[in-house]
Protein backbone atom coordinates (compact mmCIF):
# COMPACT_ATOMS: atom_id res chain seq x y z
CA UNK A 1 0.00 0.00 0.00
CA UNK A 2 1.33 3.52 -0.71
CA UNK A 3 1.83 5.81 2.33
CA UNK A 4 0.47 8.86 1.88
CA UNK A 5 2.21 12.21 3.30
CA UNK A 6 -0.10 14.88 5.14
CA UNK A 7 0.82 18.23 6.38
CA UNK A 8 2.06 18.68 9.77
CA UNK A 9 1.54 22.59 10.97
CA UNK A 10 3.66 23.53 13.73
CA UNK A 11 2.94 26.59 15.75
CA UNK A 12 3.80 28.18 18.22
CA UNK A 13 4.40 31.38 19.94
CA UNK A 14 7.15 33.08 18.82
CA UNK A 15 9.95 32.21 20.66
CA UNK A 16 8.58 29.10 22.13
CA UNK A 17 11.43 27.02 20.51
CA UNK A 18 9.61 25.77 17.23
CA UNK A 19 11.99 26.18 14.73
CA UNK A 20 14.62 24.60 16.82
CA UNK A 21 12.67 21.42 17.29
CA UNK A 22 11.81 20.84 14.03
CA UNK A 23 15.12 21.33 12.84
CA UNK A 24 16.47 18.86 15.45
CA UNK A 25 13.32 16.53 14.45
CA UNK A 26 13.98 16.82 10.88
CA UNK A 27 18.19 16.41 11.46
CA UNK A 28 17.20 12.83 13.61
CA UNK A 29 14.14 11.56 11.02
CA UNK A 30 15.10 11.59 7.54
CA UNK A 31 11.31 11.08 6.55
CA UNK A 32 10.29 14.68 6.81
CA UNK A 33 10.29 17.84 4.37
CA UNK A 34 10.20 21.12 5.70
CA UNK A 35 9.21 23.77 3.61
CA UNK A 36 10.23 26.95 3.19
CA UNK A 37 8.17 29.98 3.65
CA UNK A 38 8.06 32.99 1.76
CA UNK A 39 8.36 36.36 3.43
CA UNK A 40 8.38 39.79 3.42
CA UNK A 41 10.20 40.77 6.54
CA UNK A 42 14.52 41.10 6.12
CA UNK A 43 16.84 38.27 7.17
CA UNK A 44 18.35 38.03 10.45
CA UNK A 45 22.05 37.67 10.78
CA UNK A 46 22.61 34.36 9.89
CA UNK A 47 19.41 33.70 8.02
CA UNK A 48 20.46 32.73 4.11
CA UNK A 49 17.52 33.48 1.09
CA UNK A 50 16.21 29.82 -0.08
CA UNK A 51 17.68 28.44 3.67
CA UNK A 52 15.39 29.72 6.28
CA UNK A 53 12.65 31.42 4.00
CA UNK A 54 12.74 32.96 0.16
CA UNK A 55 13.11 36.47 1.30
CA UNK A 56 11.03 38.78 -1.60
CA UNK A 57 9.78 42.10 -1.61
CA UNK A 58 6.14 43.14 -1.41
CA UNK A 59 5.70 42.79 -4.90
CA UNK A 60 7.23 39.67 -5.09
CA UNK A 61 4.53 38.94 -2.20
CA UNK A 62 2.15 39.72 -4.51
CA UNK A 63 2.54 38.03 -7.63
CA UNK A 64 2.82 34.77 -5.61
CA UNK A 65 -0.39 35.44 -4.30
CA UNK A 66 -2.16 36.53 -7.80
CA UNK A 67 -0.45 33.46 -9.80
CA UNK A 68 -1.91 30.78 -6.74
CA UNK A 69 1.94 29.91 -6.17
CA UNK A 70 0.99 29.86 -2.05
CA UNK A 71 -1.27 27.34 -0.24
CA UNK A 72 -1.95 30.45 2.28
CA UNK A 73 -0.45 33.05 3.53
CA UNK A 74 -1.05 36.14 6.59
CA UNK A 75 0.26 39.26 8.10
CA UNK A 76 2.35 38.56 11.30
CA UNK A 77 3.72 41.94 12.92
CA UNK A 78 3.76 44.49 9.71
CA UNK A 79 5.42 41.50 6.69
CA UNK A 80 3.36 38.83 4.77
CA UNK A 81 4.39 34.82 4.86
CA UNK A 82 3.07 32.43 3.22
CA UNK A 83 3.74 29.40 1.98
CA UNK A 84 4.73 27.74 -1.56
CA UNK A 85 2.09 25.39 -3.23
CA UNK A 86 4.63 23.08 -5.27
CA UNK A 87 6.90 21.98 -3.29
CA UNK A 88 4.28 20.85 -0.44
CA UNK A 89 1.92 19.35 -3.59
CA UNK A 90 4.96 17.28 -4.80
CA UNK A 91 6.39 16.06 -1.57
CA UNK A 92 2.12 15.17 -0.56
CA UNK A 93 2.32 13.23 -3.86
CA UNK A 94 5.64 11.33 -3.22
CA UNK A 95 4.09 9.96 -0.02
CA UNK A 96 6.22 12.38 2.33
CA UNK A 97 5.08 13.99 5.14
CA UNK A 98 5.86 17.75 4.81
CA UNK A 99 5.89 20.36 7.92
CA UNK A 100 4.75 23.89 7.91
CA UNK A 101 6.10 26.10 10.79
CA UNK A 102 3.40 29.03 10.36
CA UNK A 103 1.05 30.73 12.62
CA UNK A 104 -2.06 30.19 13.56
CA UNK A 105 -4.27 32.55 10.69
CA UNK A 106 -2.06 29.91 7.69
CA UNK A 107 -3.03 26.88 10.25
CA UNK A 108 -6.24 27.56 10.00
CA UNK A 109 -6.42 28.07 6.09
CA UNK A 110 -4.67 24.97 5.95
CA UNK A 111 -6.77 23.06 7.87
CA UNK A 112 -9.91 24.17 6.01
CA UNK A 113 -8.10 22.71 2.50
CA UNK A 114 -6.43 19.69 3.39
CA UNK A 115 -8.88 17.75 5.98
CA UNK A 116 -6.20 15.23 7.03
CA UNK A 117 -3.71 17.91 8.25
CA UNK A 118 -2.92 17.48 11.86
CA UNK A 119 -2.41 20.64 13.84
CA UNK A 120 0.44 20.78 16.55
CA UNK A 121 0.70 23.81 19.06
CA UNK A 122 4.19 24.50 20.69
CA UNK A 123 4.61 25.91 23.51
CA UNK A 124 7.10 27.23 26.67
CA UNK A 125 6.74 25.39 29.79
CA UNK A 126 5.97 29.00 31.40
CA UNK A 127 5.52 32.42 30.22
CA UNK A 128 8.43 34.06 32.24
CA UNK A 129 10.32 31.11 30.02
CA UNK A 130 8.64 32.45 26.86
CA UNK A 131 10.15 36.10 27.57
CA UNK A 132 13.49 34.81 28.65
CA UNK A 133 13.96 32.98 25.42
CA UNK A 134 12.80 36.04 23.55
CA UNK A 135 15.21 38.10 25.45
CA UNK A 136 18.00 35.66 25.12
CA UNK A 137 18.07 35.52 21.41
CA UNK A 138 19.22 38.95 21.20
CA UNK A 139 17.92 39.31 17.94
CA UNK A 140 15.00 41.87 17.92
CA UNK A 141 14.41 45.05 19.72
CA UNK A 142 12.13 45.99 22.96
CA UNK A 143 9.08 47.02 20.42
CA UNK A 144 9.17 43.98 18.31
CA UNK A 145 9.77 41.82 21.55
CA UNK A 146 6.50 43.23 22.99
CA UNK A 147 4.39 43.21 20.02
CA UNK A 148 5.44 39.32 19.72
CA UNK A 149 4.53 38.72 23.14
CA UNK A 150 1.50 40.94 22.52
CA UNK A 151 0.54 38.56 19.28
CA UNK A 152 1.48 35.15 21.54
CA UNK A 153 -1.46 36.48 23.68
CA UNK A 154 -4.06 36.29 20.87
CA UNK A 155 -2.55 33.26 19.64
CA UNK A 156 -3.35 31.43 23.33
CA UNK A 157 -6.89 32.16 22.81
CA UNK A 158 -7.37 29.60 19.22
CA UNK A 159 -4.76 26.61 20.59
CA UNK A 160 -8.36 24.71 20.60
CA UNK A 161 -8.36 24.36 17.09
CA UNK A 162 -5.05 22.45 17.21
CA UNK A 163 -5.07 18.86 17.21
CA UNK A 164 -2.26 18.36 20.00
CA UNK A 165 -0.28 20.33 22.16
CA UNK A 166 3.64 19.76 22.56
CA UNK A 167 5.67 21.71 26.02
CA UNK A 168 8.82 22.40 24.52
CA UNK A 169 10.76 21.32 27.98
CA UNK A 170 13.90 19.73 27.02
CA UNK A 171 14.05 19.52 23.14
CA UNK A 172 14.88 15.88 22.67
CA UNK A 173 12.12 14.75 24.43
CA UNK A 174 10.01 17.39 22.39
CA UNK A 175 11.36 16.39 19.60
CA UNK A 176 10.39 12.52 20.18
CA UNK A 177 6.86 13.32 20.98
CA UNK A 178 6.11 15.49 17.89
CA UNK A 179 7.73 11.94 16.15
CA UNK A 180 5.36 9.94 18.02
CA UNK A 181 2.36 11.91 17.67
CA UNK A 182 3.38 11.65 13.77
CA UNK A 183 3.81 8.10 13.76
CA UNK A 184 0.71 7.55 15.53
CA UNK A 185 -1.37 9.64 13.25
CA UNK A 186 -0.22 8.10 10.35
CA UNK A 187 -2.49 5.35 11.59
CA UNK A 188 -5.72 6.35 11.96
CA UNK A 189 -8.44 4.27 9.86
CA UNK A 190 -9.61 7.56 8.14
CA UNK A 191 -6.21 8.50 6.89
CA UNK A 192 -6.00 4.31 5.76
CA UNK A 193 -9.01 4.05 4.01
CA UNK A 194 -7.97 2.20 1.05
CA UNK A 195 -6.19 -0.44 2.99
CA UNK A 196 -9.26 -0.87 4.89
CA UNK A 197 -11.46 -1.19 2.14
CA UNK A 198 -9.26 -3.73 0.04
CA UNK A 199 -8.90 -6.10 3.70
CA UNK A 200 -12.82 -5.61 3.31
CA UNK A 201 -12.54 -6.84 -0.44
CA UNK A 202 -10.49 -9.68 0.09
CA UNK A 203 -12.69 -10.91 3.61
CA UNK A 204 -15.48 -10.78 0.81
CA UNK A 205 -13.66 -12.90 -1.31
CA UNK A 206 -12.12 -15.66 1.10
P1 LIG B 1 9.66 34.80 12.20
O1 LIG B 1 9.64 36.21 11.71
O2 LIG B 1 9.93 34.71 13.68
O3 LIG B 1 10.56 33.91 11.40
O4 LIG B 1 8.17 34.22 11.99
C1 LIG B 1 7.08 34.90 12.51
C2 LIG B 1 5.85 34.01 12.48
O5 LIG B 1 5.46 33.73 11.14
C3 LIG B 1 6.07 32.66 13.16
O6 LIG B 1 4.95 32.38 13.97
C4 LIG B 1 6.16 31.71 11.99
O7 LIG B 1 5.73 30.41 12.34
C5 LIG B 1 5.19 32.35 11.02
N1 LIG B 1 5.40 31.93 9.63
C6 LIG B 1 6.55 31.58 9.02
N2 LIG B 1 6.32 31.21 7.75
C7 LIG B 1 4.98 31.29 7.55
C8 LIG B 1 4.11 31.01 6.44
O8 LIG B 1 4.52 30.59 5.36
N3 LIG B 1 2.79 31.24 6.63
C9 LIG B 1 2.27 31.68 7.81
N4 LIG B 1 0.95 31.84 7.87
N5 LIG B 1 3.05 31.95 8.87
C10 LIG B 1 4.39 31.75 8.75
Amino acid sequence: MKRKGIIIVVSGFSGAGKGTVMKALTAKYKNYALSISATTRDPRPGEQNGREYFFVSNEEFEKLIKENGLIEHAGYVDHYYGTPRKFVEDKLNSGIDVILEIEIQGALQIKKQYKDAVLLFVMPPSAKELEERLRGRGTETDEVIRQRLSRAKEEAEGIENYDYIVINDKLEDCVERVNDIITAVHNTPDRNLEFINDMRRQLNEL
